[in-house]
């Protein structure tokens, strides 16, 4: 990562405003010159003083927060070009769109383009459309089919199922380099690395999607830069905008310039506001080395979940890193997360049996510590005070994770 002070685009002339812009941002938005500055009431006043009358500002202006926040985070992705969307699933949506909109640009003598997408089985990507369909927990999409068409899924971490399924038609295979929802499970370097090779080959994208396990949850900016080989688009959400909605497609150069004026856009998104607060959240990550004291509570709350793993049988599994970090267990998790609740312990569990912790990356030693001492509190009382469901779940005996024989 690089380790140049970040600008707070406050105060930046609008020649190096509008410099930052070209150079970082997808070309979605076909801006007049002036610069916004600040307002009061109807009143909009530009870097020059001039005073104008607001019928419709949006993002068909420049704002002097986007520039610098699309290069940080180009800096940290090794990626080329950002766009900012509202959610995760917008971000993932847009990242689909250009896909498709590479392949329709590379389709010639009336060659219908490519449309199949590629996703892996376990995934989730979000609630909209787009991302619906290639998330794929039957009772998030069932009630909503049908949905877009054309997307096939891949065993998770199977290289035959990868090598069968990517065929000629396919323009993008989407991934979560660590499926947080599906309960914690990391993409394998073997997978990825074939995962890159065929897509490279078949000129198609292969999109990370970080929107869980990005912008420094594993301890490194992006969860694929442990393979070596980059993605050609990466989704971001979540921490971005510090609790604010924010999230943000990035692409390299080729799949980024498959979109043009008027293709793509978002009346708010990425507006003053919530950039500033997610420059100023990378600024905080980069001052306050948060990623290293991401790796190191990590390790902590690794060992200390491990140790009471050899205690409490019933916890399975231990997977993740950094801060991301799943307990399979051999019941239910939800009398669990009661538990915990009542004893001031804000914790989740996913697929029914998957406890998940996603603490802030400032967490501290103290906190760590804490958390343990009153999490084997927990798991020492949650089944004797929840003994329905949990006595339920142990009968039903909640399927290990099929996954689990992929990996
Ligand atoms: N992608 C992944 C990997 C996610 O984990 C999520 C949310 O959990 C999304 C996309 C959707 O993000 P949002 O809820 O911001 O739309």
């Amino acid at each position: 990562m690089a380790k140049k002070k970040i600008s707070s685009g406050k105060g930046s002339s609008p020649v190096k405003i509008h410099a930052e812009e070209a150079r970082y941002l997808m070309n979605t938005y076909r801006r007049p010159p002036v610069v916004f500055t600040h307002g009061r009431g109807c009143r909009l006043y530009d870097s020059k003083g001039h005073e104008y009358l607001d019928l419709h500002i949006s993002n068909l202006f420049h704002n002097p927060y986007q520039g610098p926040l699309a290069r940080k985070l180009a800096e940290w992705s090794g990626l080329d070009r950002v766009f900012f969307t509202n959610s995760g699933a917008e971000a993932v949506d847009g990242a689909l769109k250009i896909a498709r909109a590479y392949a329709h640009g590379k389709s010639v003598d009336g060659r219908a383009p490519k449309t199949g997408i590629l996703a892996l089985e376990n995934s989730f990507h979000g609630r909209t459309f787009g991302a619906l369909s290639i998330t794929h927990t039957p009772k998030y999409r069932e009630p909503f089919a049908p949905l877009v068409p054309g997307v096939e899924f891949v065993r998770f971490n199977d290289v035959a199922d990868l090598e069968a399924k990517f065929g000629e038609d396919v323009c993008a295979l989407v991934i979560e380099p660590v499926q947080g929802e599906g309960g914690v499970f990391q993409v394998s370097q073997a997978f990825w690395q074939r995962a890159r090779e065929l897509a490279t080959q078949h000129g198609a994208a292969l999109i990370a999607d970080e929107v869980q396990s990005g912008l420094g949850r594993t301890g490194r900016a992006f969860a694929y830069q442990k393979f070596g080989s980059l993605p050609d688009i990466a989704t971001v959400a979540k921490p971005l905008g510090g609790g604010l909605p924010m999230g943000a497609i990035l692409a390299g150069e080729p799949f980024a310039s498959a979109l043009t004026p008027g293709m793509h856009g978002s009346t708010f998104a990425g507006g003053p506001l919530i950039s500033a607060v997610a420059l100023e959240f990378l600024r905080v990550i980069e001052e306050k080395n948060l990623f290293e004291n991401v790796r190191e509570r990590g390790a902590e709350l690794r060992a200390g979940i491990e140790r009471l793993a050899e205690r409490f049988d019933f916890i399975r599994e231990v997977r993740g890193e950094g801060l991301i970090i799943g307990m399979d267990l051999a019941v239910e998790g939800a009398p669990f997360v009661e538990e915990a609740l009542r004893r001031g312990l804000v914790i989740n569990c996913t697929h029914d049996h998957v406890l998940r912790l996603l603490p802030p990356f400032i967490i501290g030693r103290r906190d760590v510590a804490e958390f343990l001492k009153k999490f084997e509190a927990v798991l020492a009382q949650a089944p004797k005070s929840a003994a329905g469901p949990f006595a339920t779940a142990q009968k039903a005996s909640v399927q290990p994770m099929a996954l689990a024989a992929a990996r």
